[in-house]
Formats: structure tokens, C-alpha cells, sequence
């Protein structure tokens, strides 16, 4: 098949990416860089089924694919407050010309949305019945009702045009090509760690989180996209859940690291806690992640580590 992957030199996107191509499809990568990177993607240049395309999802474009992963959208705080207006127009504007161009060419569309769209749960675990807690006004906003409205679209064009939808919610994942700068806990922690410099808990750290290894939720990606006759949509993640003080201490020991934990104030709207119940995955794609926490941080240590020659 010829699969467009829109946000393809992300750290999802460059994944996903490198899974199609072994799994013999050819690929066509649309990205306008302003997160993503092609060091994530230099290595599958050379490959001639691998196609780059510099485009903003926020403009339409014409292709003819059979398969469309939406994932272009900022995912980290930092990165999606830096420009909320664009975040916004990414969101809606990218998924209204992807939904279009899946509708003229008849292609099978996937839509990255997030647990953010539970916003501050008060249901927990979280299950895809629940509607959610996500304050429309907040310095989270853009992203959270951005990523909402993009399922909104999904689901009208579905019922209107007959597209063939594929609605994902990912849940905090983690891996190799995070961004190093991208202000997440996981990257700010382990490169925290590497450098022996304090790491930097928000908040009294009892706030939980739940977090998938890269190649489980890949996986679990392209086993949604080739379901039939299911639209979802479907969580994805991990639902191993730490206090993100448990988590600075098990990173600090997987690294060996000297670092001592410091507490800052907590961001506005920081969800308490979060969790996915995933037995409709297991239900309806037989997924479940693989990769224990321990065995994924001391990959991405191991990256990081690379990154900034401590490997
Ligand atoms: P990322 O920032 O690494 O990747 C996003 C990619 O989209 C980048 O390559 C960026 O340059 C590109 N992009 C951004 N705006 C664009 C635009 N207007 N036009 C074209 N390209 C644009 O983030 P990621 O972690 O790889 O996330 C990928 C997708 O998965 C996002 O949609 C995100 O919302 C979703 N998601 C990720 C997580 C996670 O934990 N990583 C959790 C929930 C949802
Ligand atoms: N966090 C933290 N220190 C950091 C970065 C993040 O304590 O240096 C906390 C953050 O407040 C949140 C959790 O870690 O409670 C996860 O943050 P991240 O930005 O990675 O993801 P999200 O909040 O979007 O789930």
C-alpha cells in the first residue's frame, strides 16, 4: 500500500515510519519540521520507497495514498503553548484537509488523538465511555479541545461521508527520538539523571501517570488501522501507573545517577492522575504492551546517552 504518515519525522511518526517500510508499503512522510527532526528520519532516505514531503497539514495538499496516519500536532506542553493559535489550527484545520483528501482518494484514515481528551479525570482508570474533564479556557486547552474537535470531525465525516475512520487515544509514551528539549518528564528526567543535575519534580510528585513503550504503541497503531469494521475509539498505553516521584527514583537508579530530587510549582490544569483501561484493545486488536518500564527507560537512557556523547 502507499501509506502517508503526517507527522513522520516526529518521534511517533519516524517510528511508525520505519515499521511500514519493513513491512514492504511504501511511505510518504509529510512534515513541516517544527517538532520533529530529520535526524529521526535520516536513516530511511535511502530507502526508495521513502518519500519526504515539507508541507503544513494547516494547507491542504493533493495526494493519492491508500492509508493516512494523522499525527502532525506538537505533543508536549512546551511545544503546543508555544504557539496555541497554530496548535489549534493544526488540529482542526489538518484533520478537515486529511478527512478531505481520505474522502476524494477513498484512503482508510487514522486519527492520533490523546488521553487528554479525559482532561482532569475524575473516572479512573480511564475508559473510552468516559466523556471526560477538560477545561475549555486553560493553558492546556488548545491541545485537549484541538485533539477533541479533530474527533468530532472523524466521527461526522464517518457518519456523513462514509469515510473509513480510526479514532486512537495514546496514552503517555516514551522511547528513543523524544525530543530532548520537549519539556516531558521522561526526557527532562533522564537527561536530568545523565548530567547529575537535580531533578525537576512539579508539584509534590503524587500526581500518576501511565507510560507505553514506543514499539508497543506502534504496534498497537497499525493493529487498529487493520481491524475492519471497527472505527473505536480505542485507548492505547501502558496501564502500569507511577507517581511521577516514583518515577524520578526509578530513573534516578536505572541511571546510577547522583542526582537529588527538587520541587517545583505544579503547571495550571496538570491532570492528578491517569490511567487507561485498555480491555477494549485487548478485546478488539488482542493488544496488550510488551515492554516493562525498566527494560524501555534504560533504552531511552541508553539514547539519551548517545545523544549528548555519554554513551
Ligand atoms: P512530535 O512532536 O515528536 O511529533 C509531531 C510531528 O508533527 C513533528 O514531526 C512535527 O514537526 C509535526 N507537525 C507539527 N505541526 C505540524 C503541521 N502544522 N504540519 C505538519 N507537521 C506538523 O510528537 P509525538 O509524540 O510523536 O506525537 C505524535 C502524535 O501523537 C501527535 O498527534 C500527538 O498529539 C499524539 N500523541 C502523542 C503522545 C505521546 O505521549 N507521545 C500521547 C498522546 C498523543
Ligand atoms: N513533570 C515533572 N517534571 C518535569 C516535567 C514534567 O514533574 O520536569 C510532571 C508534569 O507536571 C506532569 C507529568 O510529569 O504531572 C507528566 O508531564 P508530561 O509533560 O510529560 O506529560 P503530560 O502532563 O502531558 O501527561
Amino acid at each position: 500500500m502507499r501509506i502517508l504518515v503526517t507527522g513522520g519525522a516526529g518521534f511517533l511518526g519516524s517510528h511508525l515510519c520505519e515499521r511500514l517500510l519493513t513491512e514492504g508499503h511504501d511511505v510518504i512522510c509529510l512534515d513541516n519540521f517544527f517538532t520533529g527532526s530529520k535526524d529521526n528520519i535520516i536513516h530511511l532516505m535511502d530507502n526508495h520507497r521513502f518519500e519526504l514531503v515539507r508541507h503544513d497539514i494547516v494547507e491542504p495538499i493533493l495526494l493519492e495514498v491508500d492509508r493516512i496516519y494523522n499525527l502532525a500536532c506538537p505533543a508536549s506542553p512546551v511545544h503546543y503553548q508555544y504557539n496555541p493559535v497554530k496548535t489549534l489550527k493544526t488540529s482542526v484545520m489538518g484533520a478537515i484537509n486529511m478527512l478531505g483528501m481520505a474522502k476524494r482518494v477513498k484512503a482508510r484514515i487514522l486519527q492520533a488523538s490523546t488521553s487528554e481528551v479525559y482532561g482532569d479525570p475524575q473516572v479512573h482508570p480511564q475508559t473510552e465511555a468516559y466523556w471526560g474533564n477538560v477545561n475549555p479556557i486553560g493553558i492546556r486547552s488548545c491541545y485537549d479541545e484541538g485533539k477533541r474537535v479533530a474527533e468530532t470531525l472523524m466521527m461526522d465525516y464517518h457518519r456523513q461521508n462514509k469515510v473509513d475512520i480510526r479514532l486512537i487515544r495514546i496514552f503517555n509514551t516514551y522511547g528513543p527520538r523524544m525530543a530532548e528539549h520537549d519539556g516531558r518528564v521522561v526526557s527532562n528526567f533522564i537527561l536530568q539523571a545523565l548530567r547529575n543535575e537535580d531533578i525537576t519534580v512539579y508539584g509534590d510528585g503524587s500526581q500518576t501517570r501511565s507510560f507505553c513503550y514506543v514499539s508497543d504503541l506502534v504496534e498497537g497503531m497499525c493493529r487498529m488501522m487493520e481491524c475492519d469494521d471497527f472505527t473505536g475509539p480505542v485507548n492505547l498505553g501502558n496501564p502500569v501507573e507511577n507517581t511521577i516521584l516514583e518515577f524520578a527514583e526509578k530513573i534516578i537508579t536505572i541511571t546510577g545517577s547522583k542526582s537529588k530530587v527538587i520541587f517545583s510549582p505544579l503547571p495550571q490544569d496538570d491532570p492528578k492522575q491517569r490511567r487507561p483501561d485498555i480491555s477494549l484493545a485487548g478485546e478488539r486488536l488482542g493488544w496488550k504492551p510488551q515492554v516493562e518500564l525498566d527494560a524501555g527507560l534504560a533504552r531511552t537512557a541508553e539514547y539519551f546517552a548517545g545523544r549528548i556523547g555519554k554513551g
